[in-house]
């Protein structure tokens, strides 16, 4: 919601449905909007076959975001292409696409900024500034394939904010993106990748999506994790533990945990026996990530024979591990990084 006004795109068919009844309108109005909405029309007036009274009827209560390309950086190394896109309010957010064999996958931002306050992520260092609505979520899947030409069929939410923190609009955005009137992307090409916020499991457990559950776990230890993610105070690693298990459960979902591999902090032999324990446990997939350097933080990447050593004593112990490839590096492609970069050249270009 902006300015009082509900996001248009927000909507499911069933709901704009109910709205053009409420105005009187006949019932093939709605799929006339749907379609309008879905093909990412920017505005009201772009409309034509709505009557002009009724479209000025729904801008008296609703808008359509429609974000601004403020910056496009393409990869020369894999194509992987990243948007900043400018909101309806002058906020800003990222948005990623990356090119693998199997197909195009998106990264989106699920807040403008984050209160998680992780030690390594660009993103939080402003704090938070707003949770984004469903539409906007959705207007970056959307706006991200028509301009850049490339369909999507996969979407992480690993952008910038924590998805948990903002869960109705992240779970009415899955309801639109997977919709079969709109764009009909299928749970299971879709994750939802969280600092822990261990409270949320349960409720999404039993929504019984059948999306995927990446675990931004980073350290094995409560010393560790509460120092690098604060997040885990007062929750802690058992805690974690549990409600994975439980949600693997649940579901029969397997999650996957993020690990990104930071130098001297939580890549020691004892620290990959304790990760291989907790993964056995719940049967989680490992994800091990070099740290992408973000110039405000003292934090260094393991160097690789190091990631290798450490992949290796996962493995030895059963577990399933992948190290990431690095897609955009070359575009500081790592999330927060480009909204924050471009906010501090316009402070400095004002001062
Ligand atoms: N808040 C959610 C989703 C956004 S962050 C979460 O915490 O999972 C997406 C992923 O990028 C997370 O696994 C996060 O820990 C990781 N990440 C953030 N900064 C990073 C960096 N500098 N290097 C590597 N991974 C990073």
């Amino acid at each position: 919601m902006q300015d009082g006004k509900i996001n248009l795109r927000s909507l499911l068919p069933e709901e704009l449905a109910a709205v053009l009844k409420d105005m009187g309108q006949p019932a093939f109005r709605a799929k006339q909007l749907f379609s309008w909405l879905s093909r990412g029309a920017a505005g009201f007036e772009e409309m034509t076959n709505l009557p002009k009274a009724l479209r000025e009827a729904l801008a008296e209560n609703y808008c359509l975001g429609a974000p601004k390309v403020l910056r496009k950086q393409v990869s020369a190394e894999d194509g992987t292409v990243k948007y900043l896109w400018g909101l309806r309010d002058g906020n800003a957010v990222e948005t990623v696409v990356m090119r693998y064999h199997y197909g195009n996958s998106v990264c989106i931002s699920t807040q403008v900024g984050c209160r998680q306050g992780c030690a390594f992520c660009a993103s939080t260092i402003g704090g938070l500034v707003r949770c984004l609505d469903a539409g906007e979520m959705l207007e970056e899947v959307m706006f991200s394939e028509k301009e850049s030409g490339l369909k999507i069929g996969h979407i992480v939410l690993m952008g910038i904010g924590e998805p948990l923190d903002n869960f109705e609009n992240v779970v009415k955005f899955l309801r639109l993106v997977n919709h079969p009137e709109g764009m009909n992307i299928g749970m299971r090409h879709i994750s939802l990748s969280t600092c822990g916020l261990t409270e949320r499991f349960s409720e999404l457990a039993g929504l019984n999506l059948q999306l995927t559950l990446s675990v931004s776990l980073h350290a094995p230890d409560d010393e560790t994790r509460t120092r690098i993610m604060p997040a885990n105070r007062g929750r802690g690693v058992a805690k974690l533990m549990d409600e994975c298990e439980a949600y693997f459960k649940k579901t029969g979902r397997r999650i996957s945990f993020e690990y990104a591999m930071i130098d001297g902090v939580n890549d020691s032999p004892e620290q990959a026996a304790l990760l291989a324990k907790h993964a056995a446990r719940v049967g989680a997939h490992v994800n091990l990530i070099p740290l992408n350097h973000v110039d405000e933080s003292p934090l260094r990447p393991t160097p690789p024979e190091r990631i290798a050593a450490f992949r290796k004593a996962l493995e030895r112990e059963g577990v399933n591990v992948t190290v990431r490839r690095r897609l955009g590096g070359d575009i500081d492609a790592s999330c927060g990084q480009l909204r924050k970069k471009t906010a501090d050249a316009m402070r400095r270009e004002r001062s």
